[in-house]
């Protein structure tokens, strides 16, 4: 039977990319919702897949999917960045109350969050990287899902899901508990990536072939090597807005960017010169014009 579609219900859908990912022998497919325009991953990982997928190993070694060349551990200085973006437009909205960070990982954004004035939180599915924001930011860090921390009604000022919701089974459901915790107008936070519905997909798929020996830079497109499900759902900003929106939400505003895959800003020679001017035009042009070629962040009021 066919995956029933998580934002509409429909069951009728078409395959988008066959074998778009594998775990060892077992193949998932990218199917396309034919109501909504949904992407998502056909089947579902089990849990015995999912349990290899999120192993000590990937926040250690996946390096984020190959784009950089520390491990996410030793890459503190990097994410900051982002966070700091993030958290400038958030005191627009709160200047202070409490901040739930859900996918803290290793308790970068809450720690800077804290130094900004929050009081905060996080909910984190790995052992060892909520051990980590335990021991070395001494934060309070739930080990599990979002569901079993069983934090109370209109709790949260705040709530943050960067790359989360791509990675849930049931974002709807998802959702609905972080409407439940959080306060009447409360903002949440959703960074998400958005290339496989951008005519950016097409193009680095396009490029990746020139690519295939370099194995750094094939490692980045996703050649020749394990692919692995992380992303069960692929937003488009559109699909994004309509699940929000039906839960009851206000889209505040999004902010577009193209991050650099540091593999090729790494490198010299024509080949790379060219890739590396490719990127800084689509990150010029995302941030101007907000388009989303690659990846957004969207600021919603409950
Ligand atoms: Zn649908």
């Amino acid at each position: 039977m066919k995956r029933k579609c998580n934002l509409c219900n429909s069951t009728m859908n078409i395959v988008f990319e066959k074998d778009m990912y594998n775990i060892g022998k077992a193949k998932f497919n990218l199917v396309k919702c034919l109501n909504c325009k949904l992407i998502f991953v056909d089947p579902l990982p089990n849990s015995t897949q999912r349990k290899e997928m999120y192993s000590k190993d990937y926040f250690e070694t996946n390096k984020l999917s190959g784009t950089r060349e520390k491990g996410y551990m030793e890459d503190q200085e990097y994410y900051e960045q982002d966070f700091k973006n993030i958290l400038r437009i958030v005191k627009k909205y709160k200047r202070n109350g409490r901040f739930l960070d859900i996918g803290c990982a290793a308790g970068y954004f809450l720690n800077l969050a804290r130094k900004y004035g929050y009081q905060v939180h996080g909910v984190e599915i790995s052992k060892f990287a909520s051990e980590f924001a335990r021991k070395k930011f001494k934060l309070d860090v739930f080990n599990g899902e979002l569901e079993n921390a069983k934090f109370k009604d209109n709790f949260f000022d705040i709530v943050v899901a960067a790359n989360v919701l791509e990675h849930v089974e049931d974002p709807n459901k998802f959702l609905l508990e972080i409407k439940r915790i959080l306060k009447p107008n409360g903002i949440l936070v959703i960074d998400i990536p958005t290339y496989v519905n951008s005519p950016y997909y097409k193009i680095v798929k396009l490029i990746s072939g020139m690519f295939k020996k370099d194995k750094d830079v094939a490692k980045m497109f996703k050649v020749n090597q394990e692919k692995m499900p992380y992303h069960l759902y692929e937003f488009s900003p559109r699909n994004l807005k309509m699940m929000l929106k039906k839960l009851g939400f206000k889209l505040l505003e999004t902010k577009a960017d193209v991050p650099y895959p540091e593999v090729i800003f790494s490198k010299k020679g024509f080949k790379y010169r060219l890739i590396q001017l490719h990127f800084i035009i689509l990150n010029m042009l995302a941030r101007t014009l907000n388009i989303k070629f690659n990846h957004m962040v969207a600021y919603f009021k409950k």
